[in-house]
């Protein structure tokens, strides 16, 4: 998915040949994981879903199947601000610094009846799944990284490890036992990615997720265009530039954070606020910052109390 993962364990000297092993044991699961949900890969089960569009359903690996499920239910939930068939319209986007394309509005409007999550069909008991129109296509790129750094701590934890960092591309999952030292991370500048961090923030078994617009994004004459797009209109949204989401696993933080960027800071938070072990940090394209009841309990000066 073009992202490095990198996994700090903490283990006692003895361990490091089981260690190893266990990397490496988690490094092929995540790898079996792309393999299945990638749109990147070209023998994908996410692939031949959409080059079936419009034609017939696919059979879908039980792994696939989950994570459409999830998404579904985040789709649900967010009212459609989170939705993976946004790639009909997502796809005319090319966001790189070299030869942007931006679409045309006529060409977003003939797109644009192609998103719409409630048209996916998911028949979990036959295993397939199908797109019921020719040109319809989904792509996971807002939840996905988050399942694999939670493929890659399921595997850690079989294997008795339980302590550790994953960092799938900004996408953090920890675990970390009850006498051990909580894990820090840095919150991201969104105008300054590689400058000092705007806070720190300690957590134990969690995740931590940002989705921000300076990850993939191109100013053209003065205005930013980035990969987070409204479903509803089919262009990059506006208002939110960071919002960084703590939960209990890293799918459903990426998935959230990405939601909560669509709705922005006012119906983000009120969404956040329903949802037990969420919380989220919103940060404004003015710089100011919104953050849900219990997210300061996880910043770095006043977690010194946090259990
Ligand atoms: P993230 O960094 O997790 O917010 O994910 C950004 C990626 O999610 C983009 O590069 C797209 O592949 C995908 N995406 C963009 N907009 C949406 C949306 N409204 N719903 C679901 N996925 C999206
Ligand atoms: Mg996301």
């Amino acid at each position: 998915m073009g992202t490095v993962v990198i996994i700090k364990l903490r283990i006692a000297e003895e361990q490091l040949p089981h260690a190893q092993h266990a990397l490496e044991q988690a490094a092929s699961e995540m790898k079996n994981l792309v393999g299945i949900v990638s749109s990147w890969e070209p023998d994908s089960d996410t692939t031949a879903l959409n080059k079936a569009a419009g034609m017939h359903p696919v059979s879908v690996r039980p792994q696939l199947m989950r994570i459409l499920q999830k998404a579904n239910n985040i789709s649900i939930l967010s009212d459609g601000a989170f939705d993976i068939t946004f790639s009909a319209v997502g796809e005319l986007w090319k966001i790189r610094p070299v030869l942007p394309i931006i679409p045309t509005e006529e060409q977003i409007a003939a797109a644009l009846p192609l998103v719409d999550y409630r048209k996916l069909v998911l028949d979990a008991d036959a295993g397939t799944a199908f797109l019921p129109q020719a040109g319809m296509q989904i792509d996971l790129g807002a939840i996905a990284k988050g399942s694999v750094a939670d493929a890659a701590a399921a595997s850690l934890l079989k294997n008795g490890f339980d302590d550790f960092m994953i960092n799938a591309g900004g996408d953090v999952r920890t675990a970390c036992p009850v006498d051990a030292e909580p894990w820090t991370l840095g919150i991201t500048n969104p105008r300054d990615p590689r400058g000092d961090v705007l806070g720190e923030l300690t957590v134990r078994s969690g995740a931590v997720v940002t989705s921000g617009d300076y990850e993939k994004s191109v100013v053209l004459e003065g205005k930013r265009y980035h990969h987070i797009i409204d479903p509803r209109i089919g262009k990059p949204t506006q208002g939110c530039i960071s919002v960084t989401v703590i939960g209990p696993n890293a799918e459903t933080a990426d998935a959230l954070a990405t939601a909560f960027f669509v709705l922005g800071p006012e119906k983000g938070k009120a969404l956040c606020e329903t949802l037990p072990d969420v919380e989220a940090m919103f940060i404004h394209s003015d710089f100011q910052t919104v953050l849900s009841s219990g997210f300061s309990s996880y910043l770095k000066e006043k977690s010194d109390t946090h259990k």
